[in-house]
């Protein structure tokens, strides 16, 4: 029996994927080359905003479509867990809608899938050999914050963190198949530990629940000492600690990918969410001070409920500021269960997409010129693909990348020139 998993949305998703993979595996089934030739065909799902639940109905109707005619067809991940039953009533075609907590072989009896904290996980699942020289680490589910914009902690329910064991017996696995580059993920990545903490299960974290400290930063150093690179994605701003800050230059991943969403004071609070424009430039300026190198990554929403016209300068204001590498831009999604579902003062989607087009404008000018002042530099590549490498400063699936000559092993790391920036992408050539 052959199974084909088609993932949809962000990172975190991609490790259900192999989560799921690795438990259909031990149930004896093998990958398939394509979806027409499996006999299990699964959608992880994405629900994150209307686009992207769009995307993932019109992927499952493609793969119905695809199968063969006896296949079983699957539809789990968010927009199975967040709409179970209509998605089952709306789509005849699927066999199954699977919440986090069902298994994909369960017969399609009807379920709720709602609950509002999964029964289930998928974290501790085992996973197969990572597919490239870099691998997702999920280290928590779920999220404690309520941001007004976000329907996360609706399905995924409050954080859960795995313990260190756990997730340095994935990463040690993962390293010895070949990973080189441990990316970790979860919702609001700086508060790893904190729930465990609370529950009075410090002891979980082990050596790493030391004089009171931020738990991440114990959980870095450790895997620090297992794999060339650890990056660490989705850090929520005030969780950025002094220490933390100084543990990722440690790594020798000088990335700060800061999940700051606009830069104006009133909408923050709006947004239910810390900062402000000048905290958050004090902090960049504070980072940069220590490592001139360090990168930046940050994500914005332009249109939440109540923006003006002075709210978008204000972001305009710190996008130029900021002179961040690499940032993306979303218009507001209206999410139900969600606080800001209910406000009064929608922005018109067409503005906020002119805001968007602004900010964008600004931010690519900024992004090519940093990334044109690399041109000439020494840096250490890891080389993901035949001819496709990466610095430090590339995340895996969201940045650009750096294009080699094509014969490098896939897997080793070499010292680049950087010779020519071709928009988000660099040239190098070995030295
Ligand atoms: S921190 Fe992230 S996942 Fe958590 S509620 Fe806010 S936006 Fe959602």
């Amino acid at each position: 029996m052959r199974y084909w998993i088609e993932t949809l949305g962000c990172p975190k998703n991609h490790v259900d994927s192999d989560k799921l993979a690795g438990l259909l595996v031990a149930q004896g089934y093998e990958p398939a080359f394509s979806a027409e030739e499996a006999e299990l065909v699964v959608a992880n799902t994405c629900a994150f905003i209307e686009a992207a639940r769009e995307e993932s109905i019109e992927t499952v109707l493609e793969l119905a479509d695809r199968k063969l005619a006896n296949a079983r067809l699957v539809v789990t991940g968010c927009m199975a867990e967040r709409y179970g039953d209509e998605l089952a009533a709306a789509l005849p075609e699927v066999d199954l809608v699977a919440g986090f907590n069902q298994s994909l072989l369960a017969p399609a009896t009807p379920v709720t899938l709602r609950a509002k904290t999964p029964a289930f996980d998928l974290l501790n699942l085992p996973r197969p050999r990572a597919s490239a020289p870099w691998a997702y680490v999920k280290i928590a589910e779920g999220c404690d914050r309520r941001c007004g914009f976000c329907a996360i902690p609706t399905f995924r329910g409050d954080q859960r963190s795995r313990s260190t064991d756990e997730i340095l017996t994935e990463a040690r696995a993962l390293v010895e198949g070949g990973a080189r580059e441990i990316v970790l993920i979860a919702q609001d990545l700086a508060s790893w530990g904190h729930d465990r903490r609370r529950a009075g299960r410090g002891e979980a974290l082990e050596v790493l629940d030391v004089g009171g400290t931020q738990p991440l930063i114990e959980l870095t150093r450790a895997l620090t000492r297992e794999v060339d690179r650890v990056r660490l994605l989705y850090l929520y701003p005030s969780g950025l600690t002094t220490g933390l800050i100084e543990t990722i230059l440690d790594t020798n991943v000088p990335y700060f990918d800061l999940s700051l969403q606009h830069a104006s004071r009133s909408m923050l609070r709006a947004m239910r969410r810390w900062g402000d424009a000048d905290r958050f430039l004090e902090r960049i300026a504070a980072i940069r001070e220590m490592s001139p190198d360090a990168t930046f990554r940050s994500s914005f929403i332009l249109g939440y409920p109540g923006e003006t016209e002075d709210d978008q300068r204000a972001l305009l204001d710190f996008i130029e500021s900021a002179q961040l590498d690499w940032a993306g831009f979303f218009t507001f999604s209206s999410e139900i269960g969600t606080p800001a579902f209910d406000a009064a003062d929608h922005v018109p989607h067409e503005l906020a997409l002119e805001r968007l087009r602004e900010v964008t404008e600004l931010q690519d000018a900024i992004t090519a010129r940093r990334r044109d002042a690399l041109v000439g530099t020494t840096q250490q590549l890891l080389i993901d693909a035949p001819g496709v490498a990466r610095s430090v400063r590339e995340c895996p699936e969201i940045d650009g990348v750096v294009m080699v000559e094509g014969s490098l092993n896939v897997g080793s790391m070499v010292e680049g020139k950087i010779v020519a920036s071709r928009g988000v992408d660099l040239e190098a050539v070995v030295v």
